[in-house]
C-alpha cells in the first residue's frame, strides 16, 4: 500500500513509498483493530519534520511515515476486541507509552522518559497511508454525525488537554470562577481554543496579527468571541482597556508572546503554553516586574504536550456540543483538501505556502455516504 514518508535528517525529503498492508494479527493477543484511513490532517509539526528539524524513524527503518491527525473507519477487529466493530468511525491517539509511572497508568502524555514515541512524529510510523493497525486502547470512536469533521479531533485534543489541566490546577483555589479568557493566536489551535472556552461559558478575546476582515476573524466572532489584531491594538493597550485575564491560552508558535502573556494574567490566573518552538531565540524581559506580579498574584504557568485518550474523549463531546451550538462551524475550518496520497507534493506545498490555510488535509479515501 501507498504511504507518505520522510527521511529524517534530510530536509525536503517527503516522498511516496510502499508499505506492507497490516492486518488484525499485526497486534498480539487478538487485540488488533484494522483501520482504513479516510482523512489525515497536516500541521506545523509535519512542516518541521519535512524540514528535518524534528522527527525520527522507527527502529529498522530509514524513513518515517508521517501524518498524526487521522480519521478512518474500522475494517476488521481481532477475536478479543469488544470496544469497536467494523464500520465504526475512529481517530487514533498519537503518543504511545514508554516506561515511567505516568506511562504505566495511561497518562503517557505526562511521561518523564527522555525518549517518547509518537505515531507520525517520533520513532513510530504515522497515518498518511491506506491502512493502519493498532490496539483499541489507542483508538477512539467518533459518532457517525461527526464524520465530516472527525479529522479535526487530534488538533482539538491539544486544546482539551490544556484547558483540562488549567481547571485541574485551579482546584487549588477552591472557588475559582474564571470569567475572562484570552487566546494568543488565531491559527487552527487558537480557533479551537476559542471555541472550547466559549463552550465553557467564558468571555474570550482572541489576539492575532492579521487585520479584519479575514476568515479566522469571522470564525472567532461566529462563536461570540472578540477578535483583536495586535497591529491596531497592542497587547498592553488592550489589557488596560479590558482588564486582565483569568485564563490565557498561548498558541502563536512565537515564544516572546509567552512573556507578554505573563504580564496580562489576572491575580490567581493560569497561563497555558502549547507552542512547540524549535529555535533558540533570545529575549530581554522585565524580569523583576514579571516575577513580582506572579508572586504577589499567586499566578500559575503550565506547559502542555499532547495527549492521552481522555482528551480525545473530551474532544468528541465538545465537537458534538459545537455542532449543536454553532452548527457548521467546525466544517468551515477544513479549508484545503487534497485528494489522494499520490498528491503529497500538493499537500506539503499547500501546508508550506498557503497563507490563511486553517486546515490542510489529505482525502485518502472517500467517506462513505
Ligand atoms: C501533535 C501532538 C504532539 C506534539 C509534539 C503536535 O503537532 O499534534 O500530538 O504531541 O506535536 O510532538
Ligand atoms: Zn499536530
Amino acid at each position: 500500500m501507498k504511504a507518505i514518508a520522510v527521511l529524517p535528517g534530510r530536509p525536503g525529503s517527503v516522498h511516496l513509498t510502499r508499505l506492507g498492508k497490516p492486518s488484525v494479527d499485526s497486534i498480539p493477543g487478538g487485540r488488533g483493530v484494522l483501520v482504513k484511513v479516510l482523512r489525515v490532517g497536516v500541521d506545523g509539526t509535519d512542516k518541521e519534520i519535512n524540514a528535518a528539524e524534528y522527527g525520527a524513524a522507527p527502529d529498522g527503518f530509514d524513513f518515517l511515515v508521517v501524518g498524526h491527525e487521522s480519521f478512518g473507519q474500522v475494517e476488521a477487529v481481532g477475536a478479543d476486541v469488544t470496544e469497536l466493530k467494523p464500520g465504526d468511525y475512529v481517530v487514533a491517539t498519537v503518543r504511545r507509552p514508554g516506561s515511567s509511572i505516568y506511562d504505566q497508568i495511561g497518562t503517557y502524555d505526562m511521561t518523564t522518559d527522555d525518549t517518547y514515541y509518537e505515531r507520525g512524529i517520533n520513532l513510530r510510523h504515522g497515518y498518511l497511508t491506506e491502512y493502519y493497525a493498532d490496539a483499541p486502547e489507542y483508538i477512539v470512536k467518533v459518532p457517525q454525525g461527526l464524520k465530516d469533521v472527525g479529522v479535526l479531533l487530534e488538533p482539538l485534543t491539544v486544546v482539551e488537554k490544556g484547558i483540562t489541566q488549567a481547571y485541574e490546577i485551579q482546584r487549588r483555589l477552591k472557588v475559582w470562577r474564571p470569567r475572562r479568557a484570552a487566546v494568543m493566536g488565531a491559527g487552527t489551535i487558537g480557533l479551537l481554543a476559542t471555541l472550547a472556552l466559549r463552550l465553557r461559558g467564558l468571555e474570550v478575546t482572541t489576539f492575532a496579527l492579521d487585520p479584519k476582515p479575514n476568515l479566522n476573524a469571522e470564525l472567532i466572532e461566529a462563536v461570540g468571541a472578540r477578535y483583536e489584531t495586535t497591529r491596531e491594538v497592542p497587547l498592553p493597550q488592550a489589557v488596560e482597556r479590558d482588564g486582565k485575564y483569568d485564563l490565557i491560552f498561548e498558541a502563536t508558535g512565537f515564544s516572546p508572546i509567552v512573556f507578554e502573556s505573563m504580564q496580562l494574567l489576572a491575580k490567581n490566573g493560569v497561563l497555558v503554553l502549547s507552542s512547540v518552538t524549535g529555535g533558540d531565540r533570545m529575549l530581554e524581559v522585565p524580569a523583576d516586574k514579571i516575577n513580582l506580579d506572579f508572586v504577589l498574584g499567586n499566578k500559575v504557568m503550565v506547559g502542555t504536550v499532547n495527549a492521552n485518550r481522555e482528551y480525545f474523549e473530551t474532544g468528541v463531546r465538545d465537537m458534538a456540543q459545537a455542532e449543536s451550538e454553532y452548527p457548521g462551524w467546525l466544517k468551515r475550518l477544513l479549508t484545503h483538501p487534497v485528494k489522494g496520497l499520490e498528491n503529497y507534493r500538493e499537500l506539503f506545498d499547500k501546508l508550506t505556502n498557503t497563507r490563511g490555510a486553517i486546515k490542510v488535509f489529505c482525502e485518502v479515501a472517500e467517506i462513505p455516504g
